[in-house]
């Protein structure tokens, strides 16, 4: 930091008129009759939004660049040119009928930590980064966190290239199309740290009464394909024993999955989201139905017990039922807790400038959760009302952003100037 005295934290305030007028300036690019916004990853109107967020960073002195998958880096150089930068940010991509703030609310708070620095005429020791992530949501080319994923080295860039949306449009044809597939290879560099401020997209926070959630880390998930097989057969003729139906035993699976996530408490989560039934005819027993399970737990051993439980009391129902039962196990992902010295620093901003909080696991994936594969990383959250995102009425309040903002910009601040380790941990190995 500039200067020989830092000043209270209390004393640097963001302005929280200007963040809401961001965000609201950022809604009007996609916005949905309904009040949301329709901002598809690498579409038009995602092009919209990057050139707008690139314009308003070159505004407030920050040079952009931009990765082979479109991730975008807004820097402000820091006094201490050997120092790796501090990085936050979220994304700008929406569901097809998303809401206003889900990621917006992440990169327009980074943004305003930069221009308030500025008024301050603040420098900090390392160099920041605001972070635009593409295409978060996996809405268009169905996968989620694929520029975070792809920087972290989950996903292969090549494969993730030739990902197709419903058009047939590849990930790579439309980098190409919106002008944002950067000369920078995407992968990971000597970072200090990430920090994300996000909406809780779940109703815990409001629930509570609390201002800001202290997210420790992110849980672990099992996801499958399920196909049970019995036969087609007329609803008329056919005698209970005679009868293998196929729906009979998804039905139960279905149960099942409930049983087995309330058996595990409030930490427990577990969806069966999606069924296709064949023939889907109302007088024919049904031969086939198609259907996915999904648990998520904050421990690891816990989602590795259900990994064995689950497909073995899924069978005994099939068996019961005379179905044939095939269980596809398509995604493990493991717990991921965030950097303790980063939550920490969000834990203790929070704390000093009199919010309320509560510690939360995130239920939800994030491009943080992989970030922090590499990087030191914490998450901050704010209420969003009634719990609902994924929805066009997804709302929060001015103050929900402010508050979020302002702890995000303390975190930022103390990592920046001085609080980091240089022990060159959060440089990833090459
Ligand atoms: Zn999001």
């Amino acid at each position: 930091m500039d200067g020989t005295t830092t000043p209270a934290a209390t004393n640097r305030r963001i302005d929280g008129k200007r963040l809401w007028d961001s965000l609201m300036e950022m809604a009007a690019i996609g916005a949905t009759p309904k009040g949301g916004v329709r901002r598809l990853a690498l579409s038009g109107v995602d092009r919209e939004g990057r050139d707008r967020f690139r314009a308003l960073c070159e505004a407030a002195g920050l040079r952009v660049r931009v990765d082979g998958i479109g991730n975008m880096f807004a820097r402000r150089e820091g006094t201490d040119p050997g120092r790796p930068p501090v990085l936050f940010g979220s994304h700008l991509d929406s569901q097809p009928s998303g809401g206003k703030f889900d990621g917006a609310l992440g990169v327009m708070a980074g943004l305003e930590v930069m221009r308030t620095l500025d008024d301050l005429g603040l420098r900090t020791e390392a160099p920041l980064e605001l972070v635009n992530w593409t295409d978060e949501e996996g809405a268009r080319f169905g996968r989620s966190l694929m520029g975070s994923g792809v920087w972290a080295g989950v996903y292969d860039p090549a494969t993730v290239e030739t990902a197709q949306d419903l058009d047939g449009t590849t990930v790579g044809a439309a980098l190409d199309a919106i002008g944002y597939r950067g000369t920078e290879p995407a992968r990971p560099f000597p970072a200090d740290s990430y920090f994300e401020l996000h909406i809780e997209q779940g109703p815990i926070l409001e629930r509570e009464g609390k201002q800001l959630g202290v997210v420790t880390g992110a849980q672990a998930q099992v996801w499958w394909d399920l196909v049970a097989t019995g036969q087609d057969s007329h609803a008329g003729t056919t005698p209970p024993d005679a009868r293998r139906d196929a729906l009979v035993c998804a039905a139960r699976v279905v149960d099942l999955v409930d049983r087995m996530m309330r058996a595990r408490g409030d930490a427990g989560r577990g969806t069966v989201g999606q069924m296709q039934v064949l023939p889907n005819s109302r007088n024919v027993i049904p031969g086939e139905v198609r259907f996915t399970a999904e648990f998520r737990h904050p421990d690891e051993a816990e989602i590795g017990r259900l990994a064995v439980q689950f497909p073995r009391e899924a069978g005994f129902i099939a068996r019961d039922c005379g179905v044939r039962l095939e269980l596809t196990e398509l995604l493990r992902m493991p717990a991921q807790p965030f950097d303790p010295a980063c939550v920490d620093l969000v834990r203790q901003a929070s704390a000093r400038l009199g919010y309320s909080t509560r510690e939360i696991v995130s239920g939800a994936g994030h491009d943080a959760v992989y970030v922090a594969r590499h990087v030191p990383t914490a998450m901050i959250f704010t209420p969003c009302k009634d719990g609902l995102s994924h929805n066009e009425a997804e709302s929060i309040e001015p103050g929900e952003a402010a508050a979020g903002c302002q702890v995000l910009f303390e975190a930022v601040v103390a990592r920046a100037c001085g609080m980091a380790d240089h022990s060159g941990r959060g440089v990833p190995q090459r």
